[in-house]
């Protein structure tokens, strides 16, 4: 059996979160391929060492002194080391980054918490310490080179069986470091499960999966045990977000389950991200989760005998295109059609907009409608389902909700509701009761 146990910044943020890191380890011989983040907050008054390195690269453009920065990330790493009886020698290589630093490419600095946080965990656990720059090949244009990353896997093999590899970034073919996006540690994560073709990663955080809805929101919402990489898309999208998007594919294509687990629960379940749940194995309710985003608004546009108009659609989309708005939805009626965008990629063009598609598209009437807000509601079980949006729609009507938009698509695993920004929260509500409670 391999996992692959990645741990997040919030799990490796202190010496307290080293020794959960190290019994959660111990519990499991499978546990033998653990990525580590860079140290994350201890506190909510703490700072993510890579916001921190970061931050020493902006003292250097703008010519400040970075000294003080970079005091408190040596600072929170020799606060670890001492309190944990570390053997490694960080003083001096910090020491060293520190005056290098001027001279580094940001994401060679940046890299360096990642780099240093796992050099001790590897101390800590004692495993071996193997650097992503050795092993994780990307592509200038971002891409993952995974020929080359599994051909150095399995050089590396060859003389280990366990270690600690630092996540987030990799090497360009030319050997400089480069780093991922943000939270990428969880990508690098996934490409070591895909190469090592692992029964199981394990992504270790600080929350117990997924819950079936925001907790600000609705009450105590009960956690989600089971979902397919399609529904996790389909909640992401609306920014339940836990999981790196971008650590879906490499692991998806490989059909290797992921399980979402709290570094300060380990006893919880947590969350099983899967391609597929066989309907046997399948306890969860109708619906996966509910989950709702503001910042939408649309334009309706109108113009008599629509359907028989070759072209009017295309004409609309291509001004929104040339000003390079993704439209995210498209409702129809019979003569009319809405365009749903993100207010913030139009509020600088809108009346461009509107104006050239009175000039390309001739259409009768055009209404902007601003702060809609959108509600996914998300099942594998919900299709084919005789019932589903009668029943979800039934609990927005007697909450006194407005419906002003329905989508939902042929696969069936999301019904989206266009309401009103204020409604949003009460819609949740009402849609989480009506398919939980009951
Ligand atoms: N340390 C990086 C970040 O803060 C990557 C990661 O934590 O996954 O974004």
């Amino acid at each position: 059996m391999i996992k692959i146990t990645k741990f997040g910044g919030s799990s490796v943020a202190d010496a307290a979160q080293f020794r959960k890191v190290r019994s959660i380890i111990e519990s499991d011989s499978s546990r033998r391929f653990v990525v580590v983040s860079a140290a994350g907050k201890a506190s909510k008054a703490d700072n993510k060492i890579t916001d921190l390195l970061y931050l020493c690269r902006a003292h250097v453009e703008y010519h400040v002194d970075y000294h003080g920065i970079f005091d408190i990330i040596t600072k929170r790493f020799i606060d670890i080391k001492n309190e944990l009886g570390l053997r490694i020698n960080i003083e001096k290589e910090l020491s060293e980054l520190c005056e290098e630093l001027p001279r580094l490419s940001t994401d060679e600095l940046v890299s360096r918490g990642e780099y240093f946080t796992s050099r001790m965990m590897a101390d800590f656990l004692n495993f071996p310490f193997v650097d992503a720059a050795d092993v994780i090949k990307i592509n200038y244009d971002g891409s993952i080179d995974f020929d080359a990353t599994d051909e150095n896997l399995r050089f590396i093999m060859k003389d280990h069986d366990r270690f600690v590899i630092p996540g987030f970034y990799g090497t360009t073919p030319d050997g400089s470091i480069k780093v991922m996006s943000r939270g990428g540690s969880d990508i690098t994560g996934s490409i070591l499960a895909r190469c090592l073709k692992a029964d199981l990663y394990e992504n270790w955080t600080d929350v117990s999966g997924f819950l079936m809805a925001d907790p600000r929101i609705v009450k105590d919402p009960l956690g989600i045990r089971t979902i397919t990489y399609s529904e996790l898309r389909e909640l992401s999208y609306m920014g339940a977000s836990v999981l790196h998007e971008d650590a879906v594919f490499p692991v998806k294509e490989a059909n290797i389950p992921i399980n979402i687990l709290n570094t300060n629960r380990p006893e919880d379940r947590g969350t099983i991200i899967l391609d597929s749940i066989p309907k046997d194995e399948d306890d969860s309710t109708t619906i996966t989760g509910v989950a709702g985003k503001k910042g939408f608004c649309a334009l309706a546009i109108s113009k008599k005998h629509m359907p028989e108009s070759v072209g009017f659609c295309r004409r609309i989309l291509s001004v929104f295109e040339k000003y390079g708005v993704s439209v995210e939805h498209l409702p129809t009626g019979i003569d009319s059609i809405g365009m749903i965008v993100q207010e913030k990629y139009v509020h600088n063009c809108l009346y461009d907009i509107i104006a050239e598609i009175k000039e390309k598209a001739e259409p009768d009437d055009i209404k902007y409608i601003p702060n809609l807000a959108l509600i996914a509601t998300v099942g594998r079980n919900m299709s084919s389902r005789i019932g589903t949006s009668g029943r979800l729609f039934a609990a927005l009507g007697k909450n006194n909700v407005n419906v002003r938009i329905m989508i939902q698509a042929f696969n069936e695993i999301n019904i989206l509701v266009g309401v009103d920004e204020d409604d949003m929260e009460n819609g949740i509500r009402a849609i989480y009761d009506a398919f939980v409670k009951n």
